[in-house]
């Protein structure tokens, strides 16, 4: 069992992995380490010990920069 860094909001030590977010799907919450404290609820970085909104936010450009460059590219070779 791998063990998180501590939450930042209420410092107890046990964490779970998130496996599925609204904003990530699968592959978000696995990159971002994506935790949820046992105790309070709270979703942070378990690699970092922070909270994860500026991954998340950065996460969800690069992905819209992608579907952009997906749908660009489909207009340039159909
Ligand atoms: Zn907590």
């Amino acid at each position: 069992m791998p063990d998180y860094k501590p939450c930042p909001k209420c410092s107890s030590v046990g964490a779970t992995k998130v496996g599925y977010t609204w904003w990530g799907g699968i592959l978000g919450p696995s990159l971002l380490t994506h935790v949820k404290c046992d105790n309070c609820g709270n979703a942070f970085n378990g690699k970092t010990g922070q909270s994860n909104t500026i991954g998340i936010i950065m996460y969800s450009v690069v992905m819209l920069v992608v579907v952009v460059a997906v749908l660009v590219a489909l207009r340039l070779f159909l």
